[in-house]
């Protein structure tokens, strides 16, 4: 059986600070139609990785290869452009404006004096409203982001990053500090976009939650990764019990 093409492959990356060596030789596939787990201790450098694909920080060397191109020169807005999305550990809404113009936001290149003052046209809002349905926010589309609970700011950071239809979407900690039936919502969506084709990257704490979600699953430890396998395999992995799971 031939393995799928890996729609992300990151080979040796490196980023220290000053001394620190956050992520130093982190090599990893992410298969074309995966959900794919990236798992380790606190500090091992996951989201740094994720900072560096998306190039919210620079790497300071290695390769990022996106769809089978190069893409460690490119700036984040062209990554995005390219089909990787992500969403951020802490959610990044702009409090004053509406769900629905936050999601319609999401799609648009801004300045900041463009900012709380959005025309938004009917086909972005139909686009946008579609998306609010499916993560189950389309009645808190005309409520100020602030509003929201931290659980309902995740759902609509999830619609704006698919509002750019992306290839990839990178997730930080999705299960992170929502209830256990928001958790469970979100697997549910999470596999639900995997059937309509989007590839998945997720760095999540939650190890239930990535055992049932996640195949494959990266370990990182100390900035580079330690094992890679089937949720079956790492569990049972005497080097990843060792470091990570035993504790
Ligand atoms: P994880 O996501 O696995 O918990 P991080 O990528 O957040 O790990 O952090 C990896 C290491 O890099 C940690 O020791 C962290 O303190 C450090 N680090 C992360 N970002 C920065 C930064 N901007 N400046 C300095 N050190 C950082």
């Amino acid at each position: 059986e031939a393995e799928p093409r890996p729609l992300l492959e990151v080979r040796g990356l490196r980023k220290h600070f000053g001394g620190l060596k956050a992520v130093d030789g982190c090599s990893f596939a992410v298969p074309e139609g995966t959900i794919t787990g990236l798992i380790g201790p606190n500090g091992s450098g996951k989201t740094t990785v994720f900072n560096l694909i998306d190039n919210t920080i620079t790497a300071d060397g290695g390769e990022i290869i996106f769809a089978g191109e190069h893409i460690e020169k490119l700036p984040s807005w062209e990554r995005a452009h390219r089909g990787l999305g992500r969403t951020f550990q802490i959610t990044r809404l702009f409090g004053e404006m509406t769900v629905l113009e936050n999601v319609v936001a999401a799609q648009r290149t801004f300045s900041l004096s463009q900012l709380g003052r959005i025309a938004v046209s009917g086909k972005e809002a139909k686009a946008a409203e579609e998306l609010l349905e499916f993560v189950g926010m389309r009645a808190f589309r005309d409520q100020k982001a602030h509003a929201l609970s931290y659980g309902q700011q995740k759902l609509v950071e999830l619609a704006q990053v698919l509002m750019l239809d992306p290839k990839l979407i990178l997730l930080d900690e999705p299960a992170g500090g929502i209830n256990p039936v928001l958790i469970e919502r979100m697997a549910e969506m999470i596999r639900e976009l995997n059937s309509y084709g989007k590839t998945f990257l997720i760095v999540e704490h939650n190890m239930p939650f990535v055992l049932a979600l996640c195949d494959p699953i990266h370990v990182v430890s100390r900035g580079a990764t330690m094992a890679s396998g089937t949720p079956a395999q790492i569990q049972t992995d005497p080097a990843v019990i060792d470091a990570y799971l035993g504790d």
